[in-house]
């Protein structure tokens, strides 16, 4: 039979922290801190197990759970020499959730319960506090008739109308009349009058009895906290953290001890190190006079826990050595430091002091930010407190955003008025004005000052905006739509698929949420998380911090997998570089026709799109092949001697047909027809469906002159650096390949041009390979076969993504969220690889490409590149390298040594 009661106390317990699963975050590290001899009121946990089975059976609990919870109420009233019930000597207890992951503050807790007309008297006969006793009971009414009565019985009121609040409003009524700052100002008379007034509004409002026996109270605790696992908040946060709905909780049930026994009790909230900066300083916060709730509900301004840490609020309230003497700060000092030689790590604790006597309430692992676990890591690891790979787990890979870019601060994040939501696109914080062409955002940047770029959606015309403004806003879109792509590139803030935006261009402003936002307003982005806020808001600059390159060193140390960066311009590879990219695994060669300086060239290739044939066409590619030489040659140089992957042209032509009429008439110009000719040479380049038109390797099969410019330009750059002394490495890439008969007829132009460029520059060979993305199924799934003629394998998993689901990767704003929503699937697939799917065609490619090449050289360049577990499927899948965007090459080289250390274990 399995067990589902744990009990700790005494210095004994029978769990310990390894059992998070099956005893949830709190009972698992109460355990423990019970076994090495911490002062923990002694308790038991109740199983996640026991959770499950209780929600799957719709609310009945197991058979024997309550003989196992009576025994263990038993082994936790010997140690109290008190009795739960007992008219004379009456034991309280507290019923607390806890999760396998700490999920805080989004499931339910009750405390004090066990007060009943039966137990009251004796308890403050006992105490001799009558004031203490009706402060607990009329806590336990608010608590248990809000968490029970209420939210467990699936009673959802209005806004305002919940039980809770209406108690809180017969509270604060009582406060105001008496003229009292606090709720410690309340006397014994007054609580007892609200106590009873506030049963009847139980009553009155939900139509029951508040329970006045502590066997009824107890039962109904436990139910309501497992329930709480289905609450609102709780289903809500476990989608936004991946949290599976089966773990369940597990529930606490603890003897209470009280802060609210007068000044000499209190309770507080504290971390072993500061979890927003790392430094080695006990850092916290604590109330006197108080229960738990008081001190994360915001209602008094907590005291400081030392005097180190005061800040400009606090600094006029005593800390808690300075309040309560040396010895109990001294004692709770102590336990930090055991805490941390056992957990290795920062904890977050909470405590309460009972007359000056301390217990522990809980610890858990803490959460920090960014630069806290940096510091804490390194800090750490000096210490001799934890190993090399143990330091590298410790960063997230998604923290280092926020030592790479300026960020939104937290904190202050917490109080700003919320505009809407959209897709974290790119990183980092940004604000500024509202700005809703490109011309303004331009205009606006000139003038010194801070454009956010508001759009429906981008395309390449407001790329000169895009690079002037500060941020980035679009109302559709998805993550790899080309204003996300572009802006991740620039480490730029971008938030895409904002799609309760409605905009106005014209009329320069945009409503959403029946607000309306004009030209000039003032907003905020968090683009880490696809947050809009109004205002400006707090930003936080983390980039100066000297010990990343140390921590960085140490993650290459780690690293077998090779990371390369996605970048089409020497500036993009020299930061590509700068953030310790091994070459480049991705140069778009249409990404020339975006940003700055791209007019000429830009021109040029709609002369060449616009050209009726190959007269036309071809003396259009002779105008354009010195720029498209020029940015490959330098792109070469600046990576000398790194291997740099070029793509041959993918425009997805409709990207590119000009649509303005200045535009237009300059193109009739140069080509020498009217008006009306180009309009309907631009009508007739119009796809139905562009993502699988006329783009990729399809252009040269239909126009090979086009490829023989570029392979051309790739050879001529090469030969040219070696005979200047440098060292090129070019791989040249096909794109959106389905067959091995597209790649053999590319390399006959490329086996035609080759010799002749080397011979004419007097050299015997150019080191260069020859090779295909692998985005389409067909060539995933024809893996042996792309390998006869391929080097090496990329495979763009944005277009694998799009074409393996049949989502188009531009159009996933309208049904992406319900499918989240609905569970359809546990993430977007344009962020994260789908492993399942997308996944399994790769591993196919792998497996059969090298079975037909053995040392043929696999990468990825789709964006997932960069996001941690699909760097960690790479990893697994046997992959070289990673390529990504190069603000995300320092996440992959983490997430590329996390992987390896995990994969080791
Ligand atoms: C891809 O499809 O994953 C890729 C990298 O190419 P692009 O995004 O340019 O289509
Ligand atoms: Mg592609």
């Amino acid at each position: 039979m399995k067990k589902f009661v744990y009990c700790f106390g005494n210095g004994e317990a029978e769990g310990d922290a390894s059992q998070t699963e099956l005893l949830g975050g709190k009972g698992a590290n109460l355990a423990e801190m019970a076994q090495i001899g911490l002062p923990v009121p002694p308790g038991f946990t109740i199983t996640t197990e026991c959770c499950n089975q209780y929600l799957n059976s719709g609310g009945v609990y197991p058979d024997q759970l309550q003989e196992e919870v009576q025994a263990a109420m038993i082994m936790v009233e010997k140690i109290m020499d008190m009795k739960f019930g007992d008219p004379e000597s009456p034991l309280l207890v507290s019923c607390r959730s806890g999760g396998r992951q700490s999920m805080p503050g989004m499931m339910e807790t009750v405390l004090n319960v066990g007060l009943a007309s039966s137990t009251i008297p004796g308890l403050i006969k006992k105490t001799g506090n009558e004031r203490f006793v009706y402060d607990a009971y009329r806590r336990l009414i608010m608590m248990y008739s809000d968490v029970v009565m209420e939210k467990a019985e699936g009673i959802e009121p209005e806004d305002g109308h919940g039980v809770r609040a209406q108690l809180d409003r017969m509270l604060g009524a009582v406060k105001k009349a008496r003229g009292y700052e606090s709720d410690t100002d309340l006397s014994t008379e007054e609580l007892k009058v609200l106590c009873e007034q506030f049963k009847l509004r139980v009553k009155e409002t939900l139509g029951s009895e508040f329970p006045d026996t502590p066997e009824d109270q107890l039962w109904g605790a436990i139910g309501a906290v497992f329930k709480s696992w289905n609450g609102k908040r709780a289903k809500s946060y476990r989608r936004i953290e991946n949290i599976p709905d089966d773990w369940g909780t597990a529930v606490t049930v603890q003897s209470m001890v009280f802060g609210n026994m007068g000044d000499t009790s209190g309770t507080g909230v504290a971390f072993t190190r500061n979890p927003a900066t790392g430094e080695n300083l006990f850092y916290g916060e604590w109330v006197p006079n108080a229960q738990g709730e008081d001190v994360v509900a915001g209602i008094r301004t907590p005291n400081p826990l030392n005097n180190e840490t005061k800040n400009d609020q606090n600094d006029h309230l005593p800390s808690l050595s300075d309040a309560m003497g040396a010895d109990v700060y001294g004692e709770l000092d102590n336990v930090r430091d055991t805490l941390e030689k056992r957990y290795k790590d920062m904890l977050d604790i909470e405590f309460t002091i009972q007359d000056k006597k301390l217990f522990m309430l809980q610890c858990r692992v803490g959460k920090r930010t960014g630069t806290a676990a940096l510091n804490m890591a390194m800090d750490m690891l000096e210490e001799g407190l934890i190993d090399k790979n143990t330091a590298i787990m410790r960063v997230k890979p998604l923290q280092l955003n926020e030592l790479l870019h300026p960020i939104v601060d937290p904190e202050a994040e917490k109080t700003a008025v919320l505009i809407t939501k959209g897709l974290p696109a790119g990183p980092g914080g940004a604000q500024g004005r509202i700005v809703f062409t490109s011309e303004d955002a331009v205009e606006l940047t000139k003038q010194g000052r801070s454009a956010i770029l508001v759009r429906e959606e981008t395309s390449p015309e407001d790329v000169e905006g895009m690079r002037a403004a500060k941020g980035i806003l679009t109302a559709r879109g998805g993550m790899t739509s080309h204003a996300a792509l572009v802006a991740r590139g620039w480490g730029k803030c971008c938030i895409v698929g904002a799609g309760a935006l409605e905009i106005n261009a014209k009329a320069k402003k945009l409503k959403v949420n029946g607000k309306t936002y004009v030209e000039g307003d003032i907003i905020t982005l968090n683009g880490s998380r696809g947050l809009v806020y109004e205002d400006r808001i707090k930003m936080m600059d983390a980039t100066k911090n000297p010990r990343l390159a140390a921590f960085m060193q140490m993650v290459d140390e780690s690293r077998t997998m090779g990371v390369r960066a996605n970048a089409d311009t020497p500036e993009d590879a020299r930061q590509a570089k700068e953030f310790g990219a091994e070459g480049i695994g991705l140069f778009r060669t249409e990404h020339m026709f975006y940003g700055a300086n791209s007019e000429a060239p830009l021109f040029l290739l709609r002369k060449m799109i616009l050209s009726e044939n190959q007269k036309e066409r071809e003396s259009a590619l002779e105008d354009l092949y010195p720029f498209v030489k020029s940015t490959i040659k330098n792109t070469l140089e600046e990576m000398n001697g790194m291997p740099v992957t070029i793509r041959l042209l993918d425009p997805p032509l409709h990207e590119f047909v000009p649509h303005m009429k200045d535009m237009q008439v300059e193109l009739a110009k140069v080509l020498d027809i009217d008006l009306a000719e180009v309009r309907k040479r631009c009508d007739a380049l119009q796809e139905t469906n562009p993502m699988m038109g006329h783009r990729g390797v399809r252009l040269g099969i239909t126009y090979p002159e086009i490829t023989k410019m570029q392979l051309k330009a790739i050879l001529e750059s090469a030969a040219e650096l070696i005979n200047e002394g440098k060292n090129p490495i070019p791989e040249i890439m096909v794109p959106v390949t389905c067959d091995v008969k597209e790649l053999n007829i590319t390399k006959i132009i490329f086996d035609q041009i080759y010799p002749e460029v080397y011979a004419n520059h007097g050299l015997k060979s150019i080191n260069i390979k020859y090779g295909t993305m692998v985005e389409t199924p067909r060539a995933a799934l024809l893996g042996d076969k792309m390998a006869e003629t391929a080097e090496f394998f990329s495979f763009g998993t944005n277009d694998l993504t799009q074409l393996t689901f049949g989502f188009s990767r531009d159009d996933t704003g309208g049904f992406m969220n319900d499918y989240l929503e609905k569970g359809i699937i546990g993430v977007d697939p344009f962020q994260s690889i789908d492993t399942s799917g997308v996944g399994e065609l790769i591993k196919i490619a792998v497996e059969r490409g090298r079975a037909t090449r053995k040392d043929i050289k696999i990468g990825i360049c789709g964006e997932q590149g960069g996001d941690p577990a699909s760097v960690r499927f790479c990893y697994k899948a046997g992959l070289d390298y990673v390529s990504c965007s190069p603000f995300r090459v320092p996440i992959a080289r983490l997430a590329a040594a996390q992987a390896a250390i995990m994969e080791a274990k």
